[in-house]
């Protein structure tokens, strides 16, 4: 009663040729359709082409799949990708990969995961049905890392010492308003012009270059501490001198302590430049001892700070001034290896009508090329054209470098890092992850350094230092309190005052806390309503008192981590 292969394909409705392929992929061994089955394997079969048939009929699985293939190659031209975190709903990931909610449960159910509407499901099941409909999709986490490990990779400062070579050194001149820091740069960039290359056109881009003994010496085109800390409060430094200016008519003002105070935050060497001695009221003795006061002793004095009497107006002292410019800078051994991956920092950016969005960077590391892909904050591109200082367009841009750049797709921030990537494809991932992190970032509005995280961060060893700014309404109330809050440091953490001043709070008080991971406390004294607002944005602690006793109460217990936490 044994059944031949073509009775069954028969019984079946199929032909014995169909039947035998299936037999074959079954591992049944069958030469002719004449052969006989063994009764399980009939059963097997009879039970697996009805199966196939129910599921044909029902789900119409067939046009299905027609259908997502369809789709998918729609997609694969312009190669979808998309983040999700460790899960998501259902309904978020159809509007993600553009399918009908209804679609994608069907799909899921497929796949033998039951998942309604508002259901979460997990990163893999995620995975696994956009790709049937063409999408790569990628994790957030996991790009964030690996966009964290090529950020950590681009910004590594352990070039090998033997690649390193001498760069040009980049100065920022400060001091206080009406003390001649546009004067002086004039003065600096028209000598060095007319003894060059008379006429040329210097052409404003943020920072211009001057060449003095065959050597090159970068200014940064804006003068002030305030662009110089708020550069910094976003992580960048690119100055290496500061120059000083103080009026020697005038002396020592607010600004000008200001200034040491920014300069000494950051760790960068001073050069004063006695400005206006070509006045009869000018008295570079007395700023010699005011600055004296403050730190900067000048060498006959036993000190190492460098005093150059210079007069911005009649371009007196200016060789001097750059000579010692280049001194120090040599002192510093400034070196940058110039054949690797650019990495630098953005100056200054603007959209332009006719080039759209502009960029000056100053490149601190490698030699950036013109069509390199960058990064830079959450703009990304190819670099499509480099103009330096003086208007020329240029193809390469080594360290120290100023050149303004066109190809970006917006207008970073001022302060940003710009970095060479791979390709174009890559620089726009990381753009796109920046945007992504920045918005959960900005839903998370945790205080940069309250006192409150302060002790978080003592525990963990991760500071060492507390430092403040200490303001008020009197001088007398400045030493008082400074006196009385430093004296609370303990061996594990030290506090100290980085800079002190009469007066309100005001944005550059602010923005040096911001760069120097700093508290403000305030005396008798409130911030300015910008500077409140400044203060929110930058998530700097601003802490104002009556009686001293409360302010040292509230340090101390940062130190110790007994301060309750502040609604
Ligand atoms: P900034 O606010 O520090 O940039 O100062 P400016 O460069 O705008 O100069 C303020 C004023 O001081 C202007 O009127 C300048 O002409 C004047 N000034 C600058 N340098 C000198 C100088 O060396 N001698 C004299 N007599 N006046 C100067």
């Amino acid at each position: 009663t044994k059944i031949r292969v073509y009775q069954l394909a028969k019984k079946l409705g199929m032909s014995s040729k169909e039947l035998m392929t299936k037999l074959h992929e079954l591992d049944v061994n069958i030469e002719s359709h004449m052969n006989t089955l063994e009764d399980e394997v009939v059963d097997l079969l009879t039970e697996l082409i009805n199966e196939e048939k129910d599921s044909k009929g029902k789900n119409n699985s067939n046009s299905k799949k027609s259908n997502v293939k369809d789709k998918r190659e729609e997609m694969q031209t312009e190669k979808n990708i998309i983040h999700i975190g460790k899960k998501i709903t259902v309904k978020d990931l159809a509007d993600k990969i553009k399918v009908n909610p209804t679609q994608l449960i069907s799909q899921l159910i497929a796949l033998g995961v039951m998942a309604a509407i508002n259901q979460e499901i997990d990163f893999d099941t995620a995975s696994i049905v956009a790709s049937e409909y063409g999408y790569e999709v990628k994790s957030i986490q996991v790009e964030e890392e690996e966009n964290e490990k090529i950020e950590e990779d681009l910004l590594d400062f352990e070039d090998d010492p033997e690649t390193l070579q001498p760069r040009p050194p980049i100065v920022t001149v400060m001091g206080h308003v009406d003390h001649g820091k546009t004067s002086l740069l004039d003065a600096i960039r028209k000598t060095n012009v007319t003894a060059r290359e008379a006429g040329g056109i210097t052409q404003h881009i943020g920072a211009s270059t001057v060449i003095v003994n065959d050597k090159k010496i970068v200014f940064l085109d804006t003068p002030g501490h305030e662009a110089f800390t708020s550069m910094r409060a976003r992580g960048a430094q690119v100055t290496d001198i500061a120059v000083l200016v103080v009026a020697a008519d005038d002396g020592v003002m607010p600004q000008t302590v200001e200034a040491i105070n920014h300069a000494k935050a950051a760790n960068v060497p001073i050069i004063v430049a006695v400005n206006k001695i070509d006045k009869y009221e000018a008295n570079p003795e007395r700023v010699k001892q005011e600055l004296a006061e403050h730190g900067l002793l000048p060498e006959e004095w036993g000190g190492d700070t460098i005093f150059v009497p210079v007069s911005a107006l009649k371009k007196q002292g200016i060789d001097e001034l750059l000579e010692m410019i280049l001194l120090v800078a040599e002192m510093q051994e400034l070196k940058a290896n110039p054949n690797r991956k650019a990495m630098g920092t953005i100056i200054e950016a603007k959209l332009d009508k006719g080039r759209g969005p502009v960029a000056t960077v100053i490149v601190q590391k490698g030699t950036l090329n013109v069509g390199d892909a960058v990064i830079a904050g959450t703009a990304h591109g190819r670099i499509r054209a480099m103009i330096d200082d003086k208007g020329k367009r240029i193809k390469k841009a080594t360290p120290s470098m100023p050149v303004e750049i066109l190809g970006l797709s917006e207008v970073p921030d001022a302060g940003e890092h710009l970095y060479v990537v791979e390709n174009d494809k890559k620089a726009r991932e990381i753009a796109e992850n920046r945007k992504e992190k920045l918005r959960t970032e900005q839903l998370k509005a945790t205080q940069k350094v309250s006192l409150d995280a302060l002790f978080e961060q003592i525990k963990k060893g991760e500071v060492k230092d507390l430092n403040i700014i200490v303001k008020a309404d009197v001088k007398g109330s400045i030493e008082a309190v400074k006196q009385a809050l430093e004296k609370l440091s303990t061996d594990e953490v030290k506090v100290k005052t980085i800079h002190s001043g009469v007066g309100a709070i005001t944005e550059s008080d602010i923005m040096l806390a911001s760069a120097s991971n700093a508290i403000i406390v305030g005396f008798n004294v409130r911030p300015t309503t910008p500077a409140m607002d400044l203060a929110k944005r930058e998530k700097v602690d601003v802490r104002t008192y009556r009686i001293i006793y409360n302010a040292i109460e509230d340090i101390e217990a940062a130190i110790k981590g007994m301060l309750e936490p502040e609604y």
